[in-house]
C-alpha cells in the first residue's frame, strides 16, 4: 500500500534528484573549497560549530530550522533538501531521530556522521521506535556526541585534525562540567517527579535524577483522551505536583486543562530543537541550563510554600 508517508518520501527523492542534477545548484553557495557541514538539528549544529571553531574554510549549516517541538513525522522541505544536496558532511543526531530522511541520505554523496555511535541508548517510548532518540538532553551523552563528531571530522578533514581534536576535547569537558553544575542546582529539589508534554525527556531525567510519571502526549500528534486526562489529574493529586510541563512549539491545551482542574502550574521546557528568539538564549549550554532552571523554579519552591 502506498501511504501518504511513502508518497512524501517519493516526492522528496524526486525533488532532491532535481536539485542535484540541474535546477538547484545554487550559485551563491559557498565556494568550491569550503567544507560544508550540514547538521540536522540545533543541538548538533551547536556541536559542529564548537568542533570546527577557528578552522578556516568550514561552514556549518542547520538543516531543520522550523519551529518544531521535535522531529517525529517531520517532512523535509525543498530548502532542507537544498542544504542536504550541497553538504560535504551531514551530521546526524542519530538513534533513529532522522529516520524521516533516509531516502535523502541515500541519494547524497556527503560523508555522514552519526553522533549517537557507541552511546548507551534507552529503549524507545513511541510505537515503531527501537531507541529513544533524545540523547542530547543529557549533557554527558552530549559530550560523547561531540567526541564522535570531532573524531569523524579528524578522519574526513585530516589537515585540521589537531584543531578538531582540541575543540572536541574542550567542548566535551565543558559539557561534562555543565552537567555537574546543573546536578548541583537540582540537588535540593523538593519534588523530583515530572509530567512532561511528549516522551522526550528520559535522558534528561536520567542525567538529573528525575522521575517521569507520564507524558501528556504519549504518541506524537495524538490527543490525550478523557481517560488519559483523568489519569494525569489523579497523578497530579497523588504526587501533589506543584507543576506540570508543556513544551516550546507544542500545544499546552491539555496541560492548561489539567492545571485548571487541579490548581497546579504549567511550565515550559524546550527539547532544544528551536527556541523562541525573545528568550535571548543561544547555544547548547544556555538552553540546557534554561531547562534545568525551569525545573528548579517549577518543582523546587514547593517546600517554601508549605
Ligand atoms: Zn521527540
Amino acid at each position: 500500500m502506498l501511504d501518504v508517508k511513502k508518497c512524501a518520501v517519493l516526492v522528496a527523492a524526486v525533488l532532491i534528484f532535481c536539485i542535484l542534477s540541474s535546477c538547484g545548484k545554487a550559485e551563491e553557495s559557498a565556494s568550491e573549497d569550503t567544507l560544508v557541514i550540514a547538521a540536522t538539528t540545533y543541538p548538533v549544529f551547536c556541536f559542529a560549530e564548537a568542533v570546527t571553531e577557528g578552522v578556516e574554510g568550514v561552514e556549518v549549516k542547520q538543516i531543520v530550522t522550523d519551529s518544531v517541538s521535535c522531529l517525529h513525522d517531520y517532512t523535509l522541505t525543498v530548502s532542507n533538501m537544498r542544504i542536504i544536496a550541497e553538504a560535504d558532511v551531514i551530521a546526524l543526531s542519530g538513534a533513529g531521530l532522522e529516520d524521516f530522511m533516509d531516502d535523502a541520505l541515500a541519494s547524497s554523496q556527503a560523508d555522514v556522521i552519526d553522533c549517537s555511535q557507541n552511546i548507551t541508548l534507552l529503549p524507545g517510548t513511541e510505537e515503531g521506535e527501537e531507541y529513544d532518540p533524545h540523547i542530547w538532553l543529557d549533557p554527558d551523552r552530549a559530550a560523547q556526541m561531540v567526541e564522535n563528531l570531532s573524531t569523524r571530522m579528524e578522519e574526513i578533514d585530516p589537515e585540521h585534525a589537531d584543531a578538531y581534536r582540541k575543540n572536541g576535547e574542550e567542548t566535551a569537558e565543558a559539557y561534562r562540567g555543565l552537567g555537574d553544575t546543573l546536578r548541583q542546582t537540582l540537588q535540593t529539589l523538593s519534588c523530583r517527579d515530572l509530567i512532561t508534554f511528549h516522551n522526550g525527556f528520559s535522558y534528561f531525567a536520567q542525567a538529573f535524577d528525575l522521575n517521569i510519571l507520564c507524558s501528556i502526549e504519549e504518541e506524537e500528534g495524538s490527543e490525550a483522551s478523557a481517560e488519559d486526562i483523568n489519569n494525569i489529574i489523579g497523578l497530579v493529586r497523588q504526587y501533589q505536583l506543584s507543576a506540570i510541563f508543556c513544551e516550546v512549539n507544542g500545544s499546552d491545551a491539555t496541560a492548561q486543562a489539567i492545571a485548571r482542574e487541579t490548581g497546579t502550574s504549567v511550565f515550559q521546557l524546550a527539547t532544544l530543537m528551536s527556541v523562541p528568539e525573545d528568550w535571548g538564549l543561544e547555544g547548547y549550554e544556555d538552553l540546557l541550563t534554561h531547562d534545568v532552571e525551569v525545573v528548579q523554579l517549577a518543582l523546587g519552591g514547593a517546600q517554601d510554600e508549605q
